[in-house]
């Protein structure tokens, strides 16, 4: 999809963190937004900004695990704009814990929201794009659904899940005009989950690890929609050499993974958190 300027995107969990970055980099390309998360207030603060930039955009509050909320939200979309040009499924969370130890409303809250929701909201809005015969989807995903990640046993596969999802989209819909891409970023800095987990664990990531932005990963999200990309590693450094040895070579990658320093980051971050639920806290 070349020419975004006047196009209408629904982009899930644009309150705070990577969405409002996203949200940002879509309007400075004119995409009309209709922004939604849980959150209301924060939902209409980012609306009201995205509105200042010059586009139009609305606050749809709601939860994507709901069946009501999703649908109210491509009801509201096409009763505004009567188009659905682009999907962000964005919204997501994130539980570091010792998986043996995970309790199963929390497994099972994890795929709900990264996974189950993006695949039901996509069924939704697909037949939409497709009467025009155009439309993109993005699936935000992670590293984690492309290399090992340990103490993220849920998150991970709910990323590898959207990694299936978006490929399995496009071998379907292409040829009729509607595609996909899945963006998968390392570590974030300056805004979102990461960024929470540091300050709640006093860890950081080593050098090897290292972080990106939220700034590219937004800007990362427009490239992939505009050049039809299937896939976007947003790693700093040779992020697609890591994923191909990872494929190519998981067993020898495995005896190389440790110099990242990824498990014993997400280890200690899962050792404050239970920490933090032993004494009382959340
Ligand atoms: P974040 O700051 O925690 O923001 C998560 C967003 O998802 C919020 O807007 C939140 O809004 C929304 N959300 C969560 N549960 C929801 C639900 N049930 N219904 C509707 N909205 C919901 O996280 P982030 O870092 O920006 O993450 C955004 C995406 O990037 C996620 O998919 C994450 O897995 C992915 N990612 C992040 C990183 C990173 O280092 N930050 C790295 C790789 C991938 P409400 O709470 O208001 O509902």
């Amino acid at each position: 999809m070349r020419q975004l300027k006047n196009r209408t995107a629904i982009l899930t969990g644009a309150s705070r963190g990577l969405g409002t970055y996203i949200a940002r980099a879509l309007a400075g390309e004119g995409v009309n937004l209709v922004l939604a998360a849980r959150s209301a207030g924060e939902l209409e603060r980012v609306a009201e900004e995205m509105r200042a930039l010059g586009v139009r955009a609305i606050a749809v509050p709601g939860d994507v695990t709901v069946a009501e909320d999703r649908q109210r939200l491509v009801e509201a979309t096409l009763a505004e704009f009567g188009r659905i040009d682009i999907l962000v499924n964005n919204a997501g969370i994130e539980v570091t814990a010792h998986f043996e130890r995970q309790p199963e409303e929390e497994l099972r809250a994890t795929i709900d929201v990264n996974l189950t929701s993006a695949l039901l909201l996509t069924r939704q809005v697909i037949p939409v794009m497709l009467e025009r015969k155009a439309g993109h989807i993005v699936n935000m995903a992670s590293l984690a659904g492309k290399v090992p990640v340990p103490f993220s046993v849920p998150y991970a596969a709910s990323k590898a899940g959207l990694v299936g999802l978006t490929e399995s989209l496009r071998g379907e819909f292409r040829s009729r005009g509607v595609s996909a891409s899945v963006v998968c970023p390392g570590l974030v800095s300056e805004a979102g989950m990461y960024v929470q987990m540091q300050q709640d664990a006093g860890v950081k990531e080593n050098f090897l690890a290292g972080t990106v932005t939220p700034k590219k990963v937004a800007s990362d999200v427009v490239k992939a929609i505009k050049r039809d990309r299937p896939e976007m590693l947003v790693y700093r450094g040779p992020g697609r050499l890591v994923s191909a040895f990872a494929e190519a070579a998981p067993g020898a990658f495995e005896r190389v993974f440790p110099i990242f320093g990824t498990g014993t980051l997400f280890r200690k971050i899962a050792d404050a958190r239970e920490k933090q639920r032993d004494q009382g806290g959340t």
